[in-house]
């Protein structure tokens, strides 16, 4: 398949909406919409353990542990730190009877120490057994991820009906989450056949996003028919291509109003699944598709898990969709910051307000919206701190040793030798305490 307009892509997918979906993408329009929920495609609303998911709600940031989940202790640490570093969701795998056995448990340790994230259960293969044979895991946890493609051959829409009844009882929502990876073969292969068959033979490309489609949408209708909610359910198509998630969203996104989960699989390691996320969560969000989203990361050995979700944050506060935190312009420094002054100073601003936000954020409410500026030299530095609500405009080299302070785009003062950083964090101190502290 071409990159299709996303009006192409909505036509041809229209066809293909099925009557309990079409009803139901008629929904009563919310007035007064604050701006960042503006051109939204229109969804349900699924509530995860109080968290919204739909078009109505801001985007939700979400992240996966890689614990043992049988490991309690190790895995409610991490759920924390996710939590701590800004997951709304966090999700878990129950893969085995131990996983299965200790999820009360874990969710117990982390109520006590005052985490109330919900916390997601990823079922593959075994789901149906193990949420039948421990209720106590299927009642603690907040929405169940199921993938079509891992729920048995024979016995697929069987296993598939006893999670979603387990689901009813809970009442849980689901996320019904295909992978490129994990595709349901049987449906693949009938699709497959029918378009040898064809006369005129699509792309097998086209034919494998169709069966994703496919996939989720009839387990979808399938949850519905065993008597699951409409707004109980969430669902993800996941390929580790970018301009295949595109097109794969586009064409979800026109089929149906559940909420849809956003992501690229496998996006991979450091820069690379970044950027790679990044640019396929852009475009989407960017056309108002998705309301949750993860960036699925490969740490490095060793690596810390919530750089997930710091670029997950990232990604929503660059496309004005959200705010999580101060954000620090600095200039990228050229030949005439030939010292590491400038680069040093950026990181420790930066630093500073990541670490004082998770108090800054219960005590200073809209500070995450602020604009700080660090400059290196006289050329950008005046205009980019004036811009900035408060900002730092440091001395190039060969020019005069003052560092101009700019806040709400006037000269505060101008700083000069030693302890130049801790003064500029002290009026920073100041500043946020007056514009978002309690006096404000
Ligand atoms: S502001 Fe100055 S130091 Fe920074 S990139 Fe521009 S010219 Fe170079």
């Amino acid at each position: 398949m071409t990159t299709a307009s996303r009006r192409e892509v909505q036509a041809v997918a229209a066809t293909g909406q099925s009557e309990i979906q079409r009803e139901r993408r008629e929904l009563p329009v919310v007035e007064g919409d604050p701006a960042h929920l503006a051109g939204r495609r229109e969804t349900a609303t699924v509530d995860v353990g109080g968290v919204k998911l739909g078009s109505r709600h801001p985007v939700v940031v979400q992240s996966m542990t890689n614990t043992d989940t049988a490991d309690v202790d190790g895995t409610a640490l991490q759920v924390a730190a996710l939590a701590h570093a800004g997951s709304e969701l966090v999700r878990v795998t129950v893969n085995n009877d131990a996983a299965a056995a200790a999820v009360p448990e874990m969710v117990r340790k982390l109520r006590d120490l005052g985490i109330g994230v919900p916390v997601v259960g990823d079922f593959h293969y075994n789901g149906h057994q193990l949420l039948v044979e421990y209720p106590g895991m299927a009642r603690s946890l907040a929405k169940y991820r199921i993938n079509p493609g891992n729920v048995g051959g024979k016995r697929h829409d069987q296993n598939f009906v006893t999670i979603v009844r387990v689901a009813i009882e809970n009442d849980v929502p689901v996320r019904i989450g295909v992978n490129w990876g994990s595709l349901d073969q049987a449906l693949l292969t009938q699709l497959m056949d029918e378009n040898a068959a064809a006369t005129l033979p699509r792309d097998s490309r086209d034919v494998m996003i169709e069966a994703m489609l496919q996939s989720a949408l009839r387990s979808a209708e399938l949850a519905e028919r065993t008597g699951l909610g409409h707004d109980r359910i969430v669902i993800s198509a996941k390929v580790s291509n970018v301009r295949d998630l595109v097109d794969v969203y586009r064409l979800l996104s026109a089929r149906c109003d559940y909420p849809l989960h956003l992501g690229l699989t496998e996006a991979g390691m450091g820069m690379k699944g970044i950027v790679a996320s990044t640019a396929g969560l852009s475009i989407l969000l960017g056309e108002g598709v998705g309301d949750t989203i993860r960036v699925s990361l490969t740490p490095a050995p060793g690596g810390d898990r919530t750089e997930e979700v710091l670029v997950a944050q990232q990604v929503l506060q660059s496309l004005g969709l959200r705010s999580f935190m101060p954000q620090v312009s600095a200039c990228p420094g050229c030949g005439r910051t030939t010292s590491t002054f400038f680069q040093e100073m950026a990181q420790r601003i930066q630093g500073y307000l990541r670490d004082q936000m998770p108090a800054w954020a219960e005590s200073h409410p809209g500070v995450e919206e602020m604009r700080v500026a660090v400059m290196g030299c006289v050329v950008n530095g005046p205009g980019e701190s004036k811009h900035a609500d408060i900002g730092i405009s440091l001395p190039g080299t060969f020019e005069e040793p003052v560092a101009p302070v700019f806040v709400d785009g006037a000269l505060r003062t101008t700083l000069r030798g030693e302890g130049l950083v801790e003064e500029f964090i002290g009026i920073l101190d100041d500043y946020v305490e007056r514009r978002y502290g309690s006096t404000a």
